[in-house]
This record gives structure tokens, C-alpha cells and sequence, in this order.
């Protein structure tokens, strides 16, 4: 059972009044797991900025709830298919801890908008292109074993799917949901990977290394989606040490999402040029394992887009390639 607490209860141990926060929570659900919170060290501190609801979210209006048209690319409820090749399965709206940015907020720990799960699996049967199923949510590990045990064994059963990717940030927000009965199970369903999201080295704990030991001791790839967030890891110095931290943990940095147009997460945006300019600052610094794709999905549904630095330049039919120490050095291809 998922232990949780309440805001009055955060509210107290943090000697604050947080009771004015009910109203955004009454828009935008709020659950906090009672190991996140845990993680809290002082009020507003960046696991605090993740989790406890802010009334920014409410003056945010200007934002559509779905900037990414992701009700508009799903051919059944809860099917997103957006790519040729892949689709993302919405499999749970509920999750261990309600992250304020998510770009699923209009949904998560909501009722309604539920997914016709025979209808996927006949859309997903039907579309022989599909070869790769992300579970996502939503946080597909809140299921029990038996639930997710029966979704991976019906997708595996369509032939065409090769690759099923699990969507999670349990080992973050609630890591002793990952038991080694879980592990068995999962590793019945290779090849799998599983994308977790960690934001802040305050969250990589000996708990979320244990879990993370356990998934990469059953075979399953890790990678990390890590979404740049104003005032908890908009910085290189943090940003290092969240992603060196993520290969201690076996796990693969992935993806660095620029914050999706998303009503009532307005007050976590970075600009598009402070994001290039902490990916440029990593390169040479720390590992190339360590570094993630620096993504934008673009609005209506275009999909996602790596944002690079300027490294390259044409000079007639020669190159100048930019070093990560800033010096540009001449490249002409032989002939
Ligand atoms: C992000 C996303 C995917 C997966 O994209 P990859 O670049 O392959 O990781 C697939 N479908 C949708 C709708 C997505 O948003
Ligand atoms: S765990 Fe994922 S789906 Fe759930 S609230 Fe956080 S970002 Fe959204």
C-alpha cells in the first residue's frame, strides 16, 4: 500500500500554512508518497517545487491543456500514435506522487478520459508498423503485478511488436514498489526498457539505486527523461550531478525535455537559448554517456525535435566546427 501525506500534514512538520493550496489541489490533484516527501529538506526546496502545489499553477490560463494534440492523435482513447512506428499506451491515470509539471496534467489522477484497452490491443494488432508500445500514464507501475503482467503478455502476443518500453517514475517517487517478484515478472516480457525520470540529485537515494539494481539485474535497459525545471534544475552544476549520478545508478540519461506548453506549469519554464546553453555546457565536461538529446515537443502534435548547439559552420567547401572549449577549428572533408 502506497504510504502518502496530506498537505496539513506537510504543512505541520514544515510549521507553515499551506491551507490555501486546497484550491489548486481541488483543479489539479495532489498526492504526495510519504518516501518523496521524505526527500523534502526545506519548503520550496526543488522536491518541494516537484510536488507541492503552488498557486501559480492557477493563474496560468494562456496554455492549452493539450498543446500536443495528444486527444487529437489517438485513434482509441488512450492510444497515442503520433510516430509510424511507435504509440504510447496511457495504461493508469494515477500515480505515486503528482508531479506539478506534468504535461499530462490534464488528465492524471482525474476520472474520465479512461483508456479502451481492447480496442488498443485490436488497433495495435491491426497496425503491422507498430513495433514499439511505450506503456506510459499516468505510471504504469501503480497496477499490480497480475494487471501489467496480463498487458505485457497481450502485446507480446501481437508479433509485430518487438520492443515494449515501460514509462515510469516509480523508482523516483515510490522506489520499494520495485520488488524483485516485480523484476521476475517484467524479465519475462524481453525486450523491454524502461524510461524513468529523475530531476535532482536529492533523488538519487540508496532506495532508488536499490530499485535501480534490481530492474538492471533483470535485463532491463534503463534510460532517464529528465524535464529542465526553473528553480530545481536549471543549473549546469546540478544538472552534472544529476546526470553522472544517473550512470552510478546503471541508468542511461536519455532524453532532456524542454517544459511542454502545458496550462498551469507556466512557472517552471525555461527559455529555448538557457536550455542550449546548459547542454553545450555539459559537453566536454562530464562523460558523452551522461549527456542526454536536449528535446522540444513541438506544439500540435509535430513531435520532438533535438535542440543542438551552433557547432557548425560552412566556410566555402570547408567546416569550422566549434570545440567544447569554445575555439573553432577547420574541417574540410578529403576529397
Ligand atoms: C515521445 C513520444 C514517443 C517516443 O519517442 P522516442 O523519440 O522514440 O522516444 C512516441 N510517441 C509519442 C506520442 C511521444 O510523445
Ligand atoms: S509521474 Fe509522470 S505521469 Fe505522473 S504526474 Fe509525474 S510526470 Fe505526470
Amino acid at each position: 500500500m502506497l504510504q502518502t501525506v496530506s498537505l496539513a500534514e506537510l504543512a505541520r512538520r514544515f510549521t507553515s500554512d499551506l491551507s490555501h493550496l486546497e484550491q489548486v489541489a481541488a483543479v489539479y490533484p495532489c498526492r504526495i508518497s510519504s518516501y518523496y516527501a521524505g526527500l523534502i529538506t526545506a519548503p520550496h526546496d526543488p522536491i518541494w517545487r516537484q510536488c507541492v502545489p503552488s498557486v501559480e499553477e492557477l493563474d496560468d490560463t494562456v496554455q492549452l491543456p493539450d498543446p500536443l494534440d495528444e486527444e487529437r492523435l489517438s485513434p482509441v482513447p488512450g492510444l497515442i500514435h503520433r510516430y509510424p512506428d511507435r504509440a504510447v499506451l496511457l495504461v493508469s491515470n494515477r500515480c505515486a506522487t503528482y508531479c506539478r509539471f506534468c504535461m499530462r496534467k490534464r488528465k492524471v489522477g482525474c476520472s474520465g478520459g479512461e483508456t479502451d484497452l481492447p480496442a488498443a490491443y485490436a488497433y495495435i494488432a491491426a497496425t503491422p508498423q507498430l513495433r514499439d508500445i511505450i506503456l506510459s500514464g499516468g505510471e504504469p507501475l501503480m497496477l499490480p503485478d497480475d494487471e501489467l503482467h496480463q498487458i505485457l503478455s497481450t502485446l507480446r502476443r501481437i508479433p509485430h511488436v518487438e520492443i515494449i518500453r515501460i514509462g515510469s517514475r516509480i523508482p523516483v517517487t515510490d522506489p520499494s514498489r520495485i520488488t524483485p517478484a516485480l523484476c521476475r515478472m517484467l524479465a519475462e516480457h524481453h525486450p523491454l526498457y524502461l524510461n524513468t525520470h529523475f530531476n535532482h540529485p536529492q533523488e538519487l537515494t540508496p532506495e532508488s539505486a536499490r530499485a535501480c539494481s534490481l530492474l538492471a539485474s533483470a535485463g532491463i535497459q534503463l534510460g532517464n527523461q529528465t524535464v529542465l525545471l526553473k528553480g530545481v534544475n536549471d543549473d549546469s552544476l546540478t544538472m552534472q550531478k544529476l546526470l553522472t549520478g544517473l550512470l552510478r545508478l546503471r541508468v542511461r540519461p536519455y532524453y532532456l525535455h524542454q517544459m511542454d506548453l502545458v496550462r498551469g506549469t507556466a512557472h517552471f519554464r525555461t527559455s529555448l537559448e538557457q536550455g542550449r546553453q546548459l547542454i553545450s555546457s555539459l559537453r566536454g565536461r562530464v562523460s558523452g554517456m551522461a549527456i542526454p538529446h536536449f528535446v522540444i515537443d513541438l506544439p500540435g502534435g509535430r513531435g520532438k525535435v533535438p535542440v543542438l548547439p551552433d557547432t557548425l559552420q560552412r566556410d566555402g567547401v570547408v567546416w569550422l566546427v566549434q570545440t567544447s572549449s569554445g575555439e573553432w577549428v577547420r574541417y574540410a572533408d578529403p576529397v
